[in-house]
């Protein structure tokens, strides 16, 4: 082995030490990219990412006072991050806003 690729190597080797420590979750959330509404399970949730933009004719759920009170960031199924964004266990691997809002909204417990 030359002197080149055994650094190669070691830092090969170092890099997935490294990435091995970090918890799967951390990685997938690092990952993450931002839901946008025009991904097709967004398109499926009638997801928004301000809420208020949300057609209450199709998706009366959000209509009325208690409607409005719904966000991704009072959902059951939503885990801030940073920025205003946050997971959604409906949603894998994306980020959704916190002031957005879909269909799938569940109170929180
Ligand atoms: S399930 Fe909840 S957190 Fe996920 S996009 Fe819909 S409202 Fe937001």
């Amino acid at each position: 082995m030359n002197k080149q690729s055994r650094r190669d190597f070691l830092a090969t080797g170092a890099a997935l030490w490294a990435t091995s420590l970090i918890p799967v979750s951390v990685r997938a959330e690092a990952g993450a990219a931002i839901l946008q509404e025009t991904d097709g399970i967004a398109i499926a949730l009638g997801y928004k990412k301000i809420a208020s933009d949300v057609d209450t004719s199709k998706y009366p759920k959000r209509a009325g006072a208690a409607g409005a009170t719904q966000f991704c960031s009072n959902c059951r199924l939503y885990s801030a991050k940073a920025n205003g964004m946050g997971g959604c266990s409906a949603i894998p691997n994306k980020l959704v806003a916190g002031q957005g809002w879909c269909n799938a909204w569940i109170p929180m417990a």
